[in-house]
């Protein structure tokens, strides 16, 4: 039999790469607003504020005066400076300019950080729920992801002793992203410190996906594990970015700090692959940390609001379970309640819901809502909202949500 050709040219990296399973429900709900249908999303990864002003004035500045060219490859002097001032002014860190690497979003960080810690067959722990982008990375760097379960019991909140239970002797890195996507839930100092020893006892790698750090409702100060001291600071890759508290997502801008080892494989992997993030967007960078702040926090703020009701809404609803997530932009309810029930489209036979899939697709074909099941963050009981989008969409959408459970037989 004569291999299709297809099969023949492509990786098995890329055969096995899943695709982000937010695209398929995205691409559906797109199609129907081009129909005209006045379709509510709850599915946006990204704030819904425009940049603020002082920050696109910079960009602008900056190419007028012809900054448009080559940057080094891990950042420019001033942006890593002002990264430096940045971890030393919030997270109580102290980093030099070649323990820094700036990348074209801390998702690309974050792909740098796979590619050069992992060898064939390394684990990486992950706590499920899980930004679904971790794994896949972890696969195309032939390592081997490795989910610890957590659900609403727990505050979907990992421990240092469930951790040390999966831990192998091929375990190479944990990675922790507080506050969460897709559930909020933020760690406490302490669960953090217990995690942060056992990766130090153990000589396991721990990564810190801070990109929420600034959309924080808890009150409390927010606490960075690199800062527990020398022996945690030295196995720690602390990532961040401008994407989520400076709504900043286009211009894919987002840095790690760590050990001068760990960074120096980071950049050469970057040299030989995408080279500097965009010099523009660079030079937008440093007005975003070293420029007023103001609009960081007003952003949280109406975040807030809008958590503080959707949360109570949901939970009104006969059958949802919502936790209160302590930052970040998403709910993450649980709906497992209405598995098992039916729904009948205009003119077919029944069908069954039986997964987060097929209430996502209920919820978009019969109501017009889109959500994001929650099988591809490895939580099929529940369904990820973001609700960076206007208070008056989300009342619409938690109606239209109320509505279409309750016709559910
Ligand atoms: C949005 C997001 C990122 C990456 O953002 P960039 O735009 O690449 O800087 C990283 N981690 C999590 C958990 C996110 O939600």
């Amino acid at each position: 039999m004569i291999t299709p050709p297809q099969q023949r040219m492509l990786s098995q990296r890329a055969l096995l790469a899943a695709p982000s399973p937010t695209l398929a429900i995205t691409a559906k709900a797109n199609a129907l607003k081009a129909q005209g249908k006045d379709v509510i999303s709850f599915g946006a990864g990204e704030p819904d504020f425009d940049t603020p002003q002082n920050v696109k004035d910079a960009a602008i500045a900056a190419l007028a005066k012809g900054d448009t060219k080559y940057t080094p490859s891990s950042g420019t002097v001033a942006l890593k400076d002002a990264i430096l001032a940045k971890l030393k002014r919030d997270n109580g860190l102290t980093y030099s300019r070649n323990e820094v690497i700036v990348s074209c979003g801390a998702k690309h960080s974050i792909y740098n950080l796979m590619q050069a810690l992992l060898d064939p067959g390394d684990e990486v722990i992950i706590p499920a729920p899980y930004w679904v982008s971790y794994p896949e990375q972890v696969k195309l760097a032939d390592g081997v992801p490795v989910l610890v379960p957590t659900d609403e019991g727990t505050g979907f909140l990992a421990t240092a002793a469930q951790i040390e239970s999966y831990v192998t002797d091929r375990t190479k890195l944990v990675v922790i992203n507080s506050p969460s996507n897709p559930t909020g839930a933020v760690y406490t100092p302490q669960a953090l410190r217990d995690i942060a020893d056992l990766c130090v006892g153990r000589g396991i790698y721990l990564m810190s996906d801070e990109i929420y750090e600034k959309i924080l409702y808890t009150g409390n100060q927010f606490v960075s594990p690199a800062s527990f001291g020398a022996a945690v600071k030295a196995m720690t890759i602390t990532v961040n970015g401008f994407s989520k508290a400076h709504a900043m997502t286009g211009w894919r801008l987002g840095y790690a700090a760590a050990d001068l080892d760990i960074v120096a494989a980071m950049s050469k992997i970057q040299d030989q692959s995408t080279s500097n993030p965009t010099s523009i967007a660079q030079a937008a960078g440093v007005e975003a940390l070293n420029g007023p702040q103001d609009s960081v926090e007003t952003m949280r703020r109406a975040f807030q609001e809008r958590r503080d009701y959707i949360v109570s809404a949901l939970n009104d609803i006969p059958g949802v379970r919502c936790l209160n997530p302590g930052g970040a932009f998403y709910v993450f309810p649980n709906v497992s309640a209405f598995y098992g029930k039916t729904w009948t489209p205009e003119g077919d036979t029944p069908r069954t819901v039986g997964s987060s899939d097929d209430l996502a697709a209920y919820l978009l074909e019969a109501y017009e809502v889109a959500v994001i099941p929650g099988s591809g963050f490895g939580a099929d009981g529940n369904i990820r909202l973001s609700y960076a989008t206007s208070m008056a969409n989300i009342q619409k959408g938690v109606a239209r949500i109320a509505e279409a459970v309750q016709a559910l037989r």
